[in-house]
């Protein structure tokens, strides 16, 4: 339990980063150098920079030019920190070893700078999806470099792999050619790539699925309570990211689940 309320704090801190990441990744800034207020160039100090204490006590004002910072920020910062904890958790939940829980943290933290990348900016960061790929290839190079396996099946296995993520992009890049990049954005498709090295073929398949239903589940509701305009098109990213997430630490549920509702 303790680790958890650790996790949280250290996921609090982790978020302060992630916001600035994915601020500075679709701008193409240097994700090195102090932050600024964006109102008036200020550089911030240390103590404006604690994750939540800072901007509650501030009122949510910049300390210098008084302009209001919207509190969306803190709220990345506080789900970073519940991500973290839930995160560990599932994977002491599936059994994960230790090195596996900690990559699943550097999954997650991919996953967040991906979703506040595309739902400010409409863009997911190349160099993020580069970071899920590797991870997700550590992921499945583990039995390999603790010497569990030989290096001759390890290579069918990372030709798989490969292949895998290819024939899961195989859906999104055929939704991408037929409506000429209006249905989805390529970055979708570069992400379902990386989805595809860590979940495999069938697996990936399935969270594609559960994007797609979560999507017009939601797409819908805001339709009704107009909250969106018809002609806004909504990022379909954040969709693919959480159908990844679940499959990811739910499988044995969901495939249970599939399996009773069509009866195979
Ligand atoms: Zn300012």
């Amino acid at each position: 339990m303790l680790i958890l309320i650790w996790l949280f704090i250290i996921g609090l801190f982790i978020g302060s980063f992630l916001n600035v990441l994915a601020d500075r990744l679709p701008r193409g800034e240097t994700i090195l150098g102090r932050s600024k207020c964006e109102s008036c160039k200020h550089v911030l100090a240390w103590n404006d920079l604690i994750p939540v204490i800072s901007y509650l006590s501030l009122h949510g004002k910049c300390r210098y030019c008084k302009k209001i910072f919207s509190s969306e920020y803190m709220w990345a910062e506080i789900g970073t920190g519940v991500m973290f904890s839930l995160t560990w958790y599932l994977s002491e939940l599936n059994h994960f070893q230790l090195s596996q829980s900690v990559i699943s943290l550097g999954l997650i933290s991919a996953l967040i700078v991906m979703f506040l990348a595309d739902m400010r900016y409409k863009i997911i960061p190349d160099s993020m999806q580069v970071a899920f790929g590797l991870l997700a290839v550590l992921m499945h190079s583990l039995s390999f470099i603790r010497g569990d396996i030989e290096t001759s099946i390890y290579v069918q296995r990372f030709g798989k792999m490969l292949l895998d993520g290819i024939i899961v992009m195989g859906p999104l890049l055929l939704i991408f050619l037929i409506t000429r990049g209006k249905g989805m954005g390529f970055g979708d498709v570069k992400y379902s790539f990386v989805l595809g090295l860590l979940l495999g073929m069938w697996n990936g398949f399935i969270a594609l699925y559960m994007s797609f239903v979560l999507g017009g589940i939601i797409g819908v509701y805001l339709l009704f309570v107009k909250k969106m305009d018809r002609k806004k098109s909504i990022p379909f990213g954040p969709y693919l990211f959480i159908g990844t997430y679940i499959m990811y630490f739910f499988e044995t549920d969901i495939l249970l689940f599939i399996q009773r509702i069509y009866g195979f």
